[in-house]
């Protein structure tokens, strides 16, 4: 799909182990942290104690069945082992019994007027994830345990806690740091994870789930107050989901598109295009068939791809598959120019709020402006009486064709690679910079024969596949 990471980073390394015991021992010290006797589910069957998710019961609050013992799907609510009714060990389906134990608990109570100001004052916060955590807020927040009873995890780093491990959910946040650090380490610049981390302007934005707000918008900040030291999360977005055909995905179930299959047929930039345009990120998205082809075909392939196909087509066919000079440019067409600026510092600023939907909208309509301006133009007729005219007309329109391969770049890569190598511009449209969006592409520059750059689906072909 051409994704790639600068960094997959695992809670396993050394660097988190290191940085999470610190992290540990530092809310410890500054009273963040205190022992405390606890009743935990306990497997005599198995002869441990249980983690949360091996704990399987009906739920307090709905009557769902199968409520795991962190939380409940049905209704979604967060839970805590103890609150599950009909408690049975998910290994061997016995009866857990409660058993007391020693473990230590992160003072989360103490950073509740904290957390509301952080919360209701921070625009940076998306809509959905601003409400969900007010919701919690309402209430009194309880303190965490951190620890538990467990063979695999990060040791609690004191000798009292022999067997003790620190709770997924203290340390899972903090591999966000621990692989800051290791990601600097092998770049070879050891200290650049302080410009996310502890620099003012620093910035770290969270693309979340919607099922992992609380953890991200309540415990984490709270966790990095009480440490003290690091930036806070600048923005948090939460995704909500995506059901395919209106059903909720399911691999058991086989109700899925695996992105490999996918791939056998089709290519990736009329999927990605898909899923950016109509998820906006904070509402319920769907994948649908028909809908992919319309917007393939409808957006994609009549708009965008017709637009860059026409304007190249007339400029090698009527200008020698040159760039042609303009002739006096004239009111209708210096809006063609400033249609290129406005889209510029539209979509950047979009990009910047992470508003990903509208930005490649915003490029969708630069195209469409493209095509009027053809139509209205009529280079094709224009060119026998009016040359001049002509050359100006396709001219302009080549500047929007170069400038959209930039701007499409983050979005749709290989389109806007495909749309640059027609150009036959130098280098690769990856490396280009933004400012270069209205560097426009000189006359005389020869172009390459072009293709149109979006097939057309057709429904036959795609229920064969459904
Ligand atoms: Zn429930
Ligand atoms: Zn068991």
């Amino acid at each position: 799909m051409g994704c790639s990471l600068d960094k997959f980073g695992r809670t396993t390394s050394q660097t988190h182990y290191t940085l999470t015991q610190e992290f540990f021992n530092r809310l410890l010290d500054k009273g963040y942290v205190y022992k405390a006797n606890y009743k935990q589910q306990y497997c005599s069957k198995c002869n441990r104690f249980l983690p949360d998710r091996y704990i399987q019961g009906t739920c307090p609050r709905c009557g769902g069945e199968k409520a795991r013992g962190d939380a409940c799907e049905v209704c979604g609510s967060y839970l805590k082992p103890s609150e599950l009714k009909d408690p049975y060990c998910v290994s061997c389906r016995t009866k857990p019994e409660i058993r007391e134990t020693t473990h230590w608990f992160f003072k989360l109570s103490v950073f509740q007027t904290f957390l509301k100001e952080w919360i209701s004052n921070n625009e940076e916060l998306s809509p959905n994830v601003k409400n969900y955590a007010s919701q919690w807020l309402k209430g009194d927040l309880n303190d965490w345990c951190i620890t538990r009873d467990l063979s695999w995890g990060v040791p609690v780093p004191l000798e009292e806690a022999d067997g003790k491990v620190i709770y997924v959910w203290f340390d899972a946040p903090i591999g966000y740091l621990s692989s800051t650090v290791d990601w600097a380490e092998s770049s070879g610049d050891k200290e650049k994870w302080k410009s996310f981390w502890k620099e003012d302007e620093g910035r770290m934005i969270h693309f979340i789930g919607k099922d992992i707000i609380y953890h991200h918008a309540i415990f984490w900040p709270a966790l990095l107050k009480a440490h003290g030291g690091y930036n806070l999360p600048h923005k948090i977005i939460a995704g909500e989901y995506l059901t395919l055909e209106r059903k909720k995905m399911s691999k058991s179930r086989g109700w899925v598109i695996n992105v490999d299959e996918y791939l056998k047929k089709y290519d990736p930039d009329p999927l990605r295009y898909y899923l950016i345009v109509v998820s906006p990120l904070n509402k319920d998205a769907d994948f649908s068939w028909d809908e992919y082809i319309r917007r393939n075909n409808d957006e994609l392939a009549d708009i965008l791809g017709n637009f860059i196909h026409r304007s190249l087509i007339f400029t090698s066919r009527f200008f020698n598959e040159k760039i042609p000079k303009p002739g006096k440019i004239k009111e209708n067409d210096k809006e063609i120019l400033q249609a290129i600026k406005k889209t510029k510092k539209e979509v950047g600023d979009l990009i910047e709020s992470c508003d990903f939907h509208r930005a490649l909208r915003k490029i969708i309509e630069l195209a469409a402006v493209g095509n009027r301006y053809l139509n209205n133009k009529e280079p094709w007729k224009t060119i026998k009486k009016d040359p001049e005219n002509a050359a100006t007309t396709l001219y302009l329109a080549d500047q929007i064709v170069k400038s959209i391969s930039i701007l499409l770049e983050p979005f749709l890569p290989f389109s806007a690679e495909k749309i640059w190598t027609f150009l036959n511009l130098s280098d690769s449209v990856h490396n280009q910079k933004w400012k270069d969006i209205e560097k426009p592409v000189p006359p005389n520059h020869a172009i390459n024969v072009s293709t149109p750059i979006f097939k057309k689906i057709n429904l036959d072909q795609i229920n064969e596949k459904r």
